[in-house]
């Protein structure tokens, strides 16, 4: 019989034993506590733009519920989207992707848990970055994979090393998540380290999922897509989406590029799963992608500006190092020189200092050492954040 584990006197699948969160949501619900009872609190956790959807996506979207598309839609995506997005994809990485190789889902996150599923299960290994997005984690568990951490660091500018790589692969190796610009560091992996993850899948015959949900976030030269090496096409699951590069994070839209055989089975978990993305929500995303550019460009450009004043701001605090990170909208600042374990800080900064943040470790083991601050807020808001945590860390060392 199965294994159960109880909440409250509802007896659980011993799968869920093995489902972990989100903790940036945790920690909202946390800050909003505070905040209903008159606390200021200034909001560095989520990871979501503070823009508005530009006006002419929500145009097409609106136009499409008024002129009803309020119905199902093929499981996989609405044909002019998958065109939209092969060629998008095809153009912007510079490999040859054909509309059968898309799979469009409810955000991005459903390919890491679709993908993830379809491919491995116990006795698999999955290696994964650390610090990383804590969703891998939780889903290669929940499958019953193993998951094996590959470290990012910051003497390496918190992109791995390909030796330690391969020292991690085994004939157990099944699929490497990658994830650049990176969250949480806003790091990218450079091309160097692109070439070696490709040499070691195809010598040792692994998959990659690659996530680069941030990939139109970078502000120091470019963050290629190892989709574009000899032998990756057919190796490579790209994960990218709608919710960060348009600020459309509610309108829950991304989507997978992978080998069309593998296509098909993710599409019949998004059968199982949800039938389909909503239609409004697609033909808001072909507009996104087709229309006119700028806003993305003018949303990054406000970024940069960000970045540059939390990373000056966050190294003048004595006690606390920050490196500049090339992409996404993330610090990942070093706290060891306040003797402060991370988890402990991220509560000190949240419940006396009034700043909502997430502690590097949410990431994983090796993120102990960090704080994770989102910069999508406004600058004046980034400032009166930077002046609390400097007043709330006084005295600590
Ligand atoms: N991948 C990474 C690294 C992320 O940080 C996020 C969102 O925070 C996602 C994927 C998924 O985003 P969505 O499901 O909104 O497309």
């Amino acid at each position: 019989m199965e294994q159960r584990f109880h909440t409250g006197s509802i007896a659980l699948a011993e799968r869920m034993s093995r489902l972990g969160t989100e903790s940036a949501f945790d920690v909202l619900v946390r800050a909003r506590a505070l905040e209903a009872q008159g606390r200021s609190v200034v909001h560095l956790e989520i990871g979501e733009p503070d823009f508005d959807t530009p006006a002419h996506i929500i145009e097409a979207g609106v136009n499409a519920l008024r002129s009803g598309q309020t119905h199902y839609t093929p499981a996989a995506g609405i044909p002019e989207l998958r065109q939209a997005i092969a060629e998008y994809v095809g153009r912007t990485r510079g490999v040859r992707c054909e509309a059968e190789r898309v799979v469009v889902t409810p955000g991005g996150k459903p390919i890491m848990f679709f993908t993830i599923l379809a491919l491995v299960g116990p006795g698999d290994e999955v290696i994964y970055p650390d610090p990383g997005f804590p969703i891998y984690e939780s889903v290669i568990n929940f499958a019953g994979a193993t998951p094996v951490p590959l470290p990012l660091r910051e003497e390496n500018d918190f992109g791995f090393d390909v030796a330690e790589l391969k020292s991690l692969v085994t004939e157990r190796t099944r699929l490497v998540i990658v994830n650049s610009p990176h969250n949480p560091t806003g790091g990218i992996i450079g091309a160097a380290a692109q070439e070696g993850l490709a040499r070691l899948a195809v010598e040792h015959d692994f998959l990659v999922l690659s996530d680069e949900i941030y990939t139109r976030m970078v502000y120091e030269g470019s963050a290629p897509s190892v989709i574009s090496l000899p032998g990756m096409l057919d190796r490579t699951i790209i994960l990218d989406g709608f919710s960060k590069t348009y600020a459309m994070t509610g309108w829950r839209l991304g989507y997978g590029v992978m080998p069309p055989g593998l296509a098909e089975q993710v599409t019949r978990l998004v059968i199982n799963c949800n039938s389909c993305t909503p239609g409004f929500s697609q033909l808001a995303a072909v507009a996104a992608l087709t229309g006119p550019q700028d806003a993305v460009e003018t949303m990054v450009a406000e970024f940069r500006r960000r970045r540059d004043a939390i990373v000056n701001g966050l190294n003048e605090i004595p006690g606390i190092t920050c490196r500049t990170p090339a992409g996404a909208f993330y610090v990942f600042p070093n706290i060891t020189g306040l003797g402060r374990r991370s988890g402990e800080l991220a509560d000190m900064l949240l419940n006396e200092g009034g700043v909502s943040l997430l502690a590097g470790t949410a990431f994983g083991q090796n993120g102990e050492g960090y704080l994770r601050l989102s910069y999508a807020n406004s600058l004046a808001n980034i400032e009166v954040a930077l002046d609390r945590i400097a007043r709330t860390v006084e005295g600590l060392r």
